[in-house]
C-alpha cells in the first residue's frame, strides 16, 4: 500500500453485497458510505445514507461526499449514473443491464451464447420462435434478476401469453441451452490494467436462483478459455474492479450467459476460501491498490433462501461459516449464505439437504 490517501468509497445500494463490501473495507482501512434505505442490512458494518436510486439529482449529491463511487446491483438507470466517479464504467454497467446488448457483446468478443433474438412485440416473438426453435425462454432485457422476468416457453400456442406475462416490454428469446454445467469466472482488473482470477466455480441453481456454489471447478481446458474470454472482455470495457461471468457448459465448451459488473454470489466463498476476497480485490482495484493473491482452497457455499437456519443448529458444525445477513424472512429471498471448506463432505451433505433437499 502506498502512503497516498485513502478514497471515500460509496456505494449504490446497501444490501448483503454492501455488507460484504463494508466488511472487506474494514481490514484494509478504508472508509465506506452507502447509498439505501433505513434498515438496509449494510448499516450494521457502514454508514447507510438515505436515497432514492431513481433519482439523479440526490445520487449526484450523494457522489458528491465521497471520491469514488461503486455499486452492488447493475439494475440502476444510466441517466442516474451519468457524470458520477463510477467503478467499473457506465458503458460496462450499460451493456450489462440490457440482456440484448450484452449478448452481441459478447458475439463481438468471439464468445458463443445461446441463439437469441430480440422481441419487442407479440408478433416478434412468433417469429423468433419459429427461427430459434423451441423450448425457449423469453426474458426481459432489463431489470432481471433471480429468474424474475422470465418465462419458459415450450409450444407456440404459449406465446401470447408469455409476452402478457413478461408485462410487453423488450425482451429477449434465448433457445433452451441442453448444459452438462453451470459455471462462472470471477476476475479483478486493477487501474493499471493487472488480472487476478479465482478458479473456476460450479453453479447449482434452482426456480433461477442461485443454491450451491462449489470451487474450484477443476478443467484447465476451460479455466483458460474463460480466463482469455475475460480477459478480452476487460481490456474491450477499460474495465477496473471485480466482473463476474456466468457460462453454460455445452458439448465441452463454455457459451456465456451473463455478466455481472460487480461482486458476486458465486464468488461469497472466497472470503474464507481464498488468500483474498472478491470483495477486498474490487475495493483495492477501484481504490489503486495492488490486488491481492487468488490463492484458493477447494470451499463450498449454500446459499440460505427465505429463512435462516436457527443459529444453535449451524453452531453445532465447527467447520461451518454463517453469514448472516440481518434480512426480515421473505419466500425467495436471499438472507445469507453458509461456507465450508470442501472437506467437510458430512456438513455440507447435511445442510444441502436441509436446506435445498430437492437439488
Ligand atoms: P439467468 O437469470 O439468465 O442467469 O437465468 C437463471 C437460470 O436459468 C440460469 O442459471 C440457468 O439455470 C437457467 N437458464 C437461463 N437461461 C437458460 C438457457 N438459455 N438455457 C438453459 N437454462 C437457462
Amino acid at each position: 500500500m502506498t502512503n497516498e490517501p485513502k478514497p471515500r468509497i460509496g456505494i449504490l445500494g446497501a444490501g448483503q453485497l454492501a455488507l460484504m463490501l463494508a466488511q472487506a473495507a474494514k481490514s484494509l482501512g478504508l472508509d465506506i458510505v452507502c447509498a439505501g434505505q433505513p434498515g438496509d442490512c449494510a448499516e450494521q458494518e457502514a454508514r447507510v445514507l438515505p436515497v432514492d436510486l431513481d433519482d439523479a439529482a440526490a445520487v449526484a449529491a450523494f457522489a458528491h461526499q465521497v471520491d469514488l463511487v461503486t455499486i452492488e446491483s447493475e439494475n440502476i438507470h444510466a441517466d442516474v449514473l451519468h457524470g458520477l466517479p463510477l467503478y467499473p464504467n457506465a458503458r460496462a454497467i450499460g451493456i450489462a443491464q440490457d440482456r440484448l446488448l450484452e449478448k452481441r457483446f459478447f458475439h463481438d468478443c468471439g464468445i458463443g451464447t445461446a441463439p437469441f433474438a430480440a422481441v419487442d412485440s407479440l408478433d416478434d416473438l412468433q417469429e423468433a420462435i419459429k427461427s430459434i426453435g423451441l423450448p425457449a425462454i423469453l426474458k426481459t432485457r432489463r431489470m432481471g434478476y433471480d429468474g424474475k422476468g422470465q418465462v419458459r416457453l415450450r409450444d407456440p400456442e404459449e406465446a401470447a401469453a408469455a409476452w402478457t406475462e413478461v408485462g410487453g416490454v423488450p425482451c429477449i428469446l434465448e433457445g433452451m441451452v441442453n448444459f452438462e454445467n453451470e459455471v462462472s469466472l470471477i476476475a479483478a482488473r486493477s487501474r493499471t490494467g493487472k488480472i487476478v482470477f479465482y478458479p473456476l466455480i460450479e453453479n447449482h441453481h434452482r426456480e433461477g436462483i442461485l443454491r450451491t456454489s462449489i470451487a474450484p471447478f477443476i478443467d484447465a481446458t476451460l479455466q483458460h478459455e474463460a480466463e482469455n474470454y475475460l480477459t478480452n472482455l476487460l481490456a474491450k470495457l477499460e474495465y477496473i474492479g471485480v466482473l463476474a461471468v456466468e457460462f453454460f457448459v455445452a458439448n465441452g465448451h463454455l457459451l456465456a450467459n451473463e455478466m455481472a459488473p460487480r461482486v458476486h454470489n458465486s464468488g461469497h466463498w472466497t472470503i474464507e476460501g481464498s488468500a483474498t476476497s472478491q470483495f477486498e480485490n474490487h475495493l483495492r482495484a477501484i481504490a489503486g491498490l495492488e490486488l491481492g493473491s487468488t490463492l484458493s482452497h477447494p470451499t463450498v457455499m449454500l446459499n440460505c433462501i427465505g429463512t435462516m437456519p436457527p443459529e444453535a443448529e449451524t453452531a453445532a458444525y465447527p467447520g461451518l461459516f454463517r453469514h448472516d445477513y440481518g434480512k426480515q424472512p421473505r419466500p425467495g429471498r436471499k438472507v445469507g449464505h453458509l461456507t465450508f471448506p470442501a472437506t467437510e463432505r458430512k456438513a455440507i451433505a447435511d445442510w444441502q439437504h436441509r436446506l435445498h433437499a430437492d437439488l
